[in-house]
């Protein structure tokens, strides 16, 4: 493992991500404790010492996971990053706040009550990295809340030691969101995590944002590296123009070494779900190998013919707002497989009703929490005519 600094602290270049830890199936909130720890045993066993998790995680049970898989380390041998859920609440009277979104129906609670939980869940007195979670246009409301008063909470926990350093995440659809935010709070923050990879520095203007945190002296810490797994699984005539230059790479490698190349992205979160991952992960940040020009061409080549596809990173953000109780990442998924010419991604929705694009009522809830703006209906529009028959 190499490692870089944020603010003076060492940190793995590779990080564990908390999100997408193995939990039983289609039960996102149903973490499987032996397996997860496993993961993180392995991680901690080979130098990783950067772990990221939030409120909202596995329905809540990602923070309670970490903290008890954790525990058995000595406190200052690893660095525990969590997510105040700003994006999530709706402000009530007297600086009580209630829940939306991911987190509709959860009891209201305050500011400080919220801090108060997670430090008891997390099973620790202080976090090494605390970020603001989600600070884009939609979440302004809640961050500058003059009542509210979260970032001035945030540095008042870090003057009384349950915070080490300051951060915050950002899906903002403009880099000058981020770049005003960390203006006005200039000093605040050491780091911004950001969605981060070959195909957003173009399509999500990744790398407006990069100019506009680094231009602080702030450090990037990268999240959806491999975009939720989409970049991990390259249709195959992307994938052989790949092997033709390195044979032995996995599409994941190719990824997270192009990642490698900036030097102001201080960690590369993996939200790894299986032992094969990490153990691949590991081997891939042992060293930096960065691409070369004709490496760093070549994947410019495959990132500009996938730009069509619905970016959608599997996050589950959607899901749980669903009347109906579609599996929109899965439908997604299939969608962008069918469009690819990828026949192994075609089902019968007659037979799998999570997975019936014509359930769609149309509401539109998961667009408006879609940290990627997908215009999710248009889709459960078009497929079902793609999936028709005779093709399956
Ligand atoms: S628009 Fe369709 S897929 Fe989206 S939340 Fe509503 S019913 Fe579910
Ligand atoms: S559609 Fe959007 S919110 Fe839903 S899983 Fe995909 S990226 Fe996440």
């Amino acid at each position: 493992m190499y490692y870089r600094e944020i603010a003076g602290v060492k940190v793995s270049a590779l990080g564990m991500g908390n999100m997408r830890l193995p939990t039983l199936e289609g039960q996102d909130n149903k973490i499987v404790y032996d397996k997860a720890q496993e993961i993180i045993d392995y991680a901690m066993s080979h130098g990783i010492n950067y772990y990221d998790t939030a409120y909202r995680y596995h329905g809540g049970e990602s923070e309670r996971f970490i903290g008890q898989a954790l525990k058995k380390y000595p406190r200052d041998s690893f660095l525990l990053a969590s997510k105040f859920p700003g994006h999530m609440m709706v402000k009530k009277e007297n600086g009580v706040v209630g829940f939306t979104s991911g987190l509709a129906g959860w009891p209201d609670n305050t500011v400080a009550g919220v801090f108060a939980e997670q430090l008891e869940k997390c099973q620790v007195d202080y976090f090494d990295f605390y970020l603001l979670h989600n600070v884009s246009e939609n979440s302004l409301g809640i961050y500058d809340d003059p009542e509210l008063q979260v970032v001035e909470f945030v540095k008042r926990m870090k003057a009384e030691g349950k915070v080490r350093h300051l951060g915050f995440s950002s899906h903002a659809s403009s880099a000058a969101t981020i770049d005003d935010f960390l203006t006005r709070h200039e000093g605040v923050f050491d780091f911004v995590q950001i969605q981060l990879n070959y195909l957003d520095w173009t399509l999500q203007d990744a790398r407006g944002k990069y100019e506009a945190i680094t231009k602080h002296g702030v450090k990037v810490v990268v999240m959806e590296g491999v975009r939720g797994g989409r970049l991990a699984k390259l249709p195959e005539e992307q994938m052989a123009k790949l092997r033709a230059l390195r044979p032995e790479d996995s599409a994941a490698r190719w990824a997270l070494r192009w990642l490698q190349g900036l030097p102001e992205a201080a960690v590369v979160l993996s939200g790894m779900t299986t032992l094969e991952q990490i153990k691949e992960n590991v081997e891939t940040f042992a060293a930096p190998d960065p691409l070369d020009e004709e490496e760093k061409a070549l994947l410019a080549e495959v990132a500009d013919i996938m730009l069509d596809l619905v970016p959608c990173t599997g996050c589950r953000y959607c899901t749980e707002g669903c009347p109906v109780g579609l599996e929109i990442p899965k439908i997604i998924a299939a969608y962008n497989g069918v469009k690819n010419g990828d026949f192994m991604s075609i089902y019968d929705p007659d037979k799998v009703p999570d997975m019936d694009p014509r359930r769609c009522v149309g509401c539109g809830a998961c667009s408006r929490i879609c940290p990627q703006g997908i215009e999710v209906p248009a889709i459960m529009d078009k497929l079902p005519e793609m999936l028709r028959p005779p093709r399956f």
